[in-house]
């Protein structure tokens, strides 16, 4: 299981958020079949909706962070219910790329391309929020600090990795958010901009310390901090046989006649979780009747 602390400074000024997220993103890249490189942007796509998506107030809230490059990945989605039940999908899984020759690490922005970052809050209105901004980099943690800049005016810290085993399985995944509320001090940043500069990346902090509390005190060092939340994060994708039957119903009788004419059967997977619905002639039919029962 992953989990996501949320803390402040004494002075309240700076918010932070870490996240540890191995599970989560192991659970994405064995339902994916992701390769290395898709892993890792698929992995810091989830852990930036699981931290972003903790902030949310209501039950019912929800959260999804679209990254749409034209790279060979496709596009990335990763959306969290306040639940802290995350899910995500990247178009093309198998898609890799050779490591980096400048760094050495797995080519997160090749795979991803140019394109734009968008995040969509739904919190019940009639009308959820969505903002929007193009990438930067592609390496998803700064396109998001942009994000924070550009949409909320929140000068913004963000860190995420996944570290990626030659088995392909998952060794750390995980990220945090600093955010700098106004009125914080130079002397402040100061000291932020130094703790920063001298850790190697979110994963190499996961597989030293382990511990988010541990690694909450590195990146704060100097700082007095104290945790307002610990939140348990899992894969989980809430897809039903009910639901799937809702969403067809949903696009009309004529489409579903149309269905029931051409191939009297139809079949749906979920981009989120694999999960396979086979519909059969009978099965099309109910739906038939209640979609023009609906539309009467
Ligand atoms: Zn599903």
């Amino acid at each position: 299981m992953g989990y996501i602390l949320r803390a402040i400074d004494e002075s309240e000024k700076i918010k932070i958020s870490v996240a540890i997220t191995t599970d989560v993103v192991e659970e994405a890249a064995s339902i994916h079949k992701t390769s290395k490189t898709a892993s890792a942007a698929l992995g810091r796509v989830l852990t930036a909706a699981a931290i972003i998506g903790s902030w949310q107030k209501n039950e019912k809230d929800s959260l999804t962070l679209s990254i749409n490059g034209n790279g060979p990945g496709g596009k990335i989605l990763a959306t969290c219910k306040n639940d802290g039940h995350v899910k995500g999908f990247i178009s093309n899984p198998c898609a890799d790329l050779p490591v980096r020759e400048s760094d050495g690490k797995l080519d997160v922005s090749e795979l991803v391309g140019a394109g734009d970052l968008t995040l969509t809050m739904d919190i019940g209105l009639k009308k959820p929020y969505t903002g929007s901004v193009n990438l930067v980099t592609g390496e998803i943690a700064e396109d998001l600090a942009t994000y924070f800049l550009k949409s909320d005016q929140i000068p913004s810290a963000v860190g995420l990795g996944v570290l990626v085993d030659t088995d392909y399985s998952i060794k750390a995944a995980g990220g945090f958010i600093i955010q700098l509320m106004p009125g914080a001090d130079n002397s402040q940043v100061d000291k932020l901009e130094e703790n920063l500069s001298k850790i190697n990346g979110i994963t190499s902090l996961i597989e030293k310390y382990h511990d988010g509390e541990e690694i909450l005190k590195v990146l704060m060092n100097g700082f007095n901090v104290k945790v307002l939340e610990k939140r348990d994060i899992s894969y989980k994708c809430d897809c039903s046989r009910e639901k799937v039957i809702d969403a067809i119903v949903s696009v009309g009788p004529k489409e579903i006649e149309e269905i029931l004419v051409e191939d009297k059967k139809a079949d749906v997977t979920c981009h989120f979780c694999n999960s396979h619905y086979h519909f059969d002639e009978e099965d099309l039919e109910k739906m038939l009747d209640k979609a023009k029962s609906l539309n009467s």
